[in-house]
């Protein structure tokens, strides 16, 4: 069973059900392979004929944030972002011109690196957020 299977079994037996918005939803982000804007969102669900109205759409996102299918991902101030969270952990490449979001991952160079704060400072590092921004390929020609 893998983790979204698992996710459906227990929404089940506490009586979830899986209603269109919600399938619609997890099919959007089992498919695109970088963050999604709420924005975005929902002009995706409206091509695949899901209308999900604001308000819907917010519960709906902080229900999947709650049950841990996905998180919320901090890239700009006025927009929020989501992807799954149990993607392997990875940074985010946020274009400022044309909004374009790859994923990076890197974990062996910041392995080492926080292996040296941690002694340096005596402070136990559990985790790490790390995001880079400027230009993608296109937009720096
Ligand atoms: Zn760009
Ligand atoms: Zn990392």
């Amino acid at each position: 069973m893998n983790i979204l299977e698992s996710h459906f079994a227990r929404w089940k037996k506490q009586g979830y059900r899986m209603t269109k918005n919600r399938s619609a939803l997890l099919e959007l982000f089992l498919s695109e392979a970088h963050p999604l804007s709420a924005e975005e969102i929902q002009k995706k669900l409206k091509r695949k004929r899901v209308t999900a109205d604001p308000s819907t759409l917010y519960r709906e996102l902080d229900f999947l944030v709650q049950e841990a299918v996905i998180q919320e991902v901090k890239l700009q101030p006025k927009k929020r972002f989501f992807e799954l969270s149990f993607k392997k952990h990875h940074h985010h490449l946020v274009c400022l011109r044309c909004e374009a979001i790859d994923e990076v991952e890197m974990d062996n160079e910041l392995e080492v690196l926080e292996k040296k704060i941690q002694r340096k400072r005596n402070f136990q590092i559990q985790s790490h957020v790390l995001e880079f921004f400027g230009l993608c390929a296109s937009c720096s020609k």
